[in-house]
Formats: structure tokens, C-alpha cells, sequence
């Protein structure tokens, strides 16, 4: 195995969306299926002693990691969105992300009261949007028993919004230049 895979996969895109911001695009360890594979059976993995009920995926890249960890797991899949996607009636939440503010919706109908989730994202940088899927849990009374990231961007110190007792596993974790 090469040094350093398949993290050498997730590519720095500077200045984008918007000047200041060090982006980091999964879509070249997405576009190789061993490093794939290999990342949604390591998300698996880490919650494989958690019991759970659901896995939610976080719009749009948490969506494409999500997904096959449930498959993996054997647990429903529930979207969390931005506003105006969900065809049924919704419940929301309004957040800081790190460019920006933003909604993330879920059916109304989606989680139930004493359900165990887990939450599932591509990249964890400020915290913003994943402490947003954390209250958005909370909101239907159900708990989070977990929340996963490919990447997680140690220097912006995310995990310390998403509140004691929320256990938070990344697979990389980027201190910067630290
Ligand atoms: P945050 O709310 O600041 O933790 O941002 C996390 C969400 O925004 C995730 O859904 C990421 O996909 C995306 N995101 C934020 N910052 C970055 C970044 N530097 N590179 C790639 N994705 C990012």
C-alpha cells in the first residue's frame, strides 16, 4: 500500500468556494473504488460496537458515505437536506457554516422518539453543520450515538461544538501547519 493512502486521495483546492478557504475535494478517493471501499468499511468498522437504529448522511458528500456504512451496518438511511429538497413535511435547523449560513431539513416522519443514530459527513471543519445534524436529532427526541467523518480538520477544533457524550471518529484528521 502507498504511503500515506488512501489520504493522499483528498485533493487541496485553495480559494475555493471562496478566497481564504483550503477546500478539500474527496472526489479523486471517491473515483477510486479500492479507496472507497476502503473508507466506508473503516466508518463501518469504527461504529461496529455502537449499537444504532439509523445512520444519517449529511448533505451531499456525507450522502455518498452514509449510505453504504448503513448498507454495511444493516440500518435505514435518513437525508438531511437543504432547504426546499424534501418532497414531505419537514422539521429544520439554521447554522454558521464555515462560509456561510445555512438550513439542514428532515422529514418530519423521519426519526422517531429513543432512536439511536449515527451521523455521517465527509468533513468536519468548524462544527457548524454537524452540531446542526446533532440538534436536529435531538429536536425528534432521538440520541446520537455517534458521528463520523473521512476528514476532520483538527485546527478549527469542530468536535468541541458537538457537546459532551457525542462520540466523534474521523478516519484523517488535518492539524494544518501546526
Ligand atoms: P462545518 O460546518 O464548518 O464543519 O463544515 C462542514 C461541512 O461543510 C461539510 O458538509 C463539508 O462537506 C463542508 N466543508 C466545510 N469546510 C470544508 C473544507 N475546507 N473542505 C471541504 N468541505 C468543507
Amino acid at each position: 500500500m502507498e504511503s500515506g493512502w488512501p489520504e493522499s486521495l483528498i485533493r487541496d483546492i485553495p480559494d475555493f468556494p471562496t478566497e481564504g478557504i483550503l477546500f478539500k475535494d474527496i472526489t479523486p478517493l471517491l473515483d477510486d473504488g479500492e479507496a472507497l471501499r476502503w473508507a466506508a468499511d473503516a466508518l463501518a468498522d469504527r461504529f461496529a460496537d455502537t449499537p444504532a437504529d439509523r445512520v444519517v448522511g449529511v448533505e451531499a458528500r456525507g450522502f455518498i458515505l452514509g449510505a453504504p456504512v448503513a448498507y454495511r451496518l444493516g440500518l435505514g438511511f435518513v437525508p438531511f437536506r437543504k432547504p426546499g429538497k424534501l418532497p414531505y413535511s419537514t422539521v429544520s435547523v439554521d447554522y454558521q457554516l464555515e462560509y456561510g449560513t445555512a438550513s439542514l431539513e428532515a422529514h418530519s416522519d423521519a426519526l422517531s422518539s429513543g432512536q439511536r443514530v449515527l451521523i455521517v459527513d465527509d468533513v468536519l471543519a468548524t462544527g457548524g453543520t454537524a452540531a446542526a445534524a446533532v440538534d436536529l436529532v435531538k429536536s425528534k427526541d432521538a440520541e446520537v450515538v455517534g458521528v463520523g467523518f473521512l476528514l476532520e480538520l483538527g485546527f478549527l477544533g469542530g468536535r468541541g461544538r458537538l457537546g459532551n457524550g457525542c462520540p466523534v471518529t474521523s478516519l484523517f484528521c488535518d492539524w494544518g501547519d501546526e
